[in-house]
């Protein structure tokens, strides 16, 4: 069986290559490492300049992309064409993020249950793409200061990120050319570079409070023998040090009425400076437009007390939830720029009574960690538990070729892991299931292991069956596939051994292939994605027409004739973008006409009923 430091038995480690951690953030990203020659743990960073690097994206006219710093400038200038906050849309469809859509200010395209999609200048991307740019400008700054090649990393997510976004973080990874070892948890990441975890010391419960610019998090771990369990985690993916500027934004605005005329802009920059500034003295002013502005450490902790709450709040539920009471908590880890005030830290103490772990940058606490785990990786820290993992990716085949993971690469075991699927034919009585080992996208690149088929599938319409398949892999590494109609009950599985047969040499070979491919392997991913959902939408659309023809107007019919064809056509150019463009256009001229024929649906139903 394959172990975590399987790089070196394979022998595609190199001496001194380096694994970089990732902590790739909502607001700022930065990288990491022990470095080979001195082995000291560092962020890396130009010489005078921060080591973090605005999570933010620039796409020019002409499609130029701008990363960081420079692309932080057009956030006001150009809004429409400056993405931020990108890792909030990870693994989310239009319908999980509805509700916050009025904080984005660039176009997010309506398509309910789908994965996300942004919009700039005609052109589409989703998130992993978007994530991946990111990463891409991390992956080419590291190599530039460090002036090696940089290919594998360890990136860290938030302890509550699911299946979908971890695997979203992981493909953003291979579309950047990085060869992602391990998706580890944020404050997993922040314990370890405090260095707990790292000796099969005897059990310890970490809580982890991050408070950063936009979101606070708290986790609750149990480590024990080197291993991380999340107990539970709470937060809000609203409240941060932006809210404390705000408040003392209003707080200015109702003291000294002269403010009125500076620009909120203005006064906001002055609001974090003063923040900032109170975190190491007791007192701030300053004279702006010759109107005086000052705060005092007092009015600040005043103005901090209600976020603070919150936080506090949000601590106690995440302790009820594993179940726990607070004095069973051994270790308060800081994280996020926000943990610098005094008074978050003296209030986060009193609260667990206990002194907190605030000794690492708070910044750089995350990517620390990412970095020690990459360096366990790398097999340069001894006396770290070997575990077993799978050494490829085992997942199914889904429509149009594509590869569905359910057990990404490196999942310790034992693990299990399953979703549903569903029919795509009206009274399809049966499913095949194939069942494949690999990194490419298409499952015609990916090692073929078996396939079976669950039959007995009663006669219902496309869309309506409910297939759960779980991946179950054992210790002894045999995978046991089953299915199961949920409505009917109909049930089928299957044993395999992914490993016979499956030398070192061939793992490493399709890792090699997998990262070579990566952009065309996306580029062909989102195509066939893209093709399918316009095939889907054909169907559904030419369906509703025909059942509701005298509903309609000439005018509607003829606008959605002429779209129907344009979407046709595009599929015939291969073009994702076109395909994504003329979808759009036909969902704008359906949409009015759908909503209209439900809504007298409804009405009549509605009419024809007593109450
Ligand atoms: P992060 O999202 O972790 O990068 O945290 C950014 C937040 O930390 C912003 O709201 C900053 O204003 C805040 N911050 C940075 N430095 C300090 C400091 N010295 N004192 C208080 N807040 C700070």
């Amino acid at each position: 069986m394959a172990k975590i430091a399987i790089n070196i038995a394979t022998g595609s480690l190199q001496q001194n290559e380096v694994i970089v951690g990732i902590d790739l953030g909502t607001t700022n990203s930065l990288v990491a490492i022990i470095h080979p020659e001195s082995k000291k743990l560092i962020a890396i960073k130009e010489h005078d300049s921060s080591s973090l690097v605005p999570s933010v994206i620039y796409f020019g006219n002409s499609n130029e992309v701008v990363v960081g710093e420079k692309a932080k400038e057009y956030l006001i200038s150009n809004p429409a064409q400056t993405i931020f906050s990108a890792k909030r849309l990870m693994g989310k469809t239009y319908n999980d993020i509805r509700d916050g859509i009025k904080n984005f200010s660039y176009q997010i395209i309506d398509e309910d249950d789908k994965l996300v999609k942004v919009k700039v200048n005609n052109n589409f991307y989703s998130a992993t793409e978007l994530s991946s740019l990111i990463l891409k400008e991390l992956k080419k700054s590291a190599e530039h200061i460090l002036k090696t090649p940089v290919n594998k990393a360890v990136i860290t997510v938030p302890a509550y990120f699911n299946d979908a976004q971890r695997q979203a973080t992981r493909d953003a990874g291979k579309l950047a050319g990085l060869d992602v070892l391990r998706i580890i948890n944020e404050p997993t990441a922040a314990s370890l570079a405090y260095g707990f975890g790292l000796s099969n010391e005897e059990e310890k419960i970490i809580a982890v409070y991050d408070l950063g610019g936009g979101t606070f998090d708290i986790s609750i771990l149990k480590i024990h023998n080197g291993i991380f369990e999340v107990l539970s985690t709470n937060g809000d993916t609203f409240l941060g040090g932006d809210d404390i500027d705000n408040g003392i934004v209003q707080y200015w605005l109702s003291k000294f009425k002269e403010t009125a005329n500076i620009s909120q802009q203005q006064l906001r920059v002055l609001a974090e400076k003063a923040k900032k500034i109170l975190s190491d003295t007791d007192n701030f002013m300053v004279e702006i437009n010759g109107i005086i502005l000052a705060l005092s450490l007092p009015e600040l902790e005043t103005i901090i007390k209600p976020i603070l709450n919150k936080t506090l709040e949000c601590s106690k539920k995440a302790l009820k939830d594993a179940d726990l009471t607070i004095h069973q908590i051994d270790e308060i880890i800081m994280v996020g720029g926000s943990t610098r005030s005094p008074v978050i830290k003296k209030e986060v103490t009193d609260f667990f009574g206990k002194k907190v772990n605030d000794k690492v940058n708070p910044d750089e606490v995350v990517a620390l960690g990412a970095a020690i785990q990459a360096d366990i990786l790398a097999g340069n820290t001894k006396d770290v538990l070997l575990l077993d993992i799978t050494p490829l990716s085992l997942g199914l085949e889904t429509a149009g070729g594509l590869m569905d993971v359910l057990l990404p690469r490196n999942t310790k075991i034992p693990a299990r892991a399953s979703r549903q699927y569903t029919t795509q034919k009206d009274g399809q009585s049966g499913i095949v299931i194939s069942l494949y080992q690999g990194e490419r996208d298409l499952v015609k690149d990916n090692r073929k292991l078996d396939e079976f088929i669950l039959k007995g599938i009663p006669n219902m319409p496309a869309g309506f069956a409910k297939v759960d398949i779980a991946f179950l892999i054992n210790a002894d590494g045999i995978l046991k596939v089953s299915a199961k109609e949920l409505r009917s009950g109909v049930a089928q599985e299957i044993l395999v051994k992914p490993q016979q047969n499956l030398s070192d040499e061939d793992v490493e070979k399709m890792l090699q292939d997998s990262i070579k491919n990566a952009k065309e392997d996306i580029t062909i991913r989102a195509l066939v994605e893209a093709t399918t959902e316009a095939e889907q939408l054909l169907n559904t659309t030419e369906g509703f027409i025909q059942k509701n023809i005298h509903y309609l107007s000439q005018q509607e019919l003829l606008s959605t004739s002429e779209a129907l064809q344009a979407l046709q056509l595009s599929l015939s150019m291969g073009d994702k973008n076109l395909i994504q463009l003329k979808m759009e256009e036909l969902n704008a001229i359906s949409k009015p006409y759908a909503e209209r024929v439900m809504d007298l649906a409804v009405n009549s139903a509605m009419s024809g009923k007593k109450i």
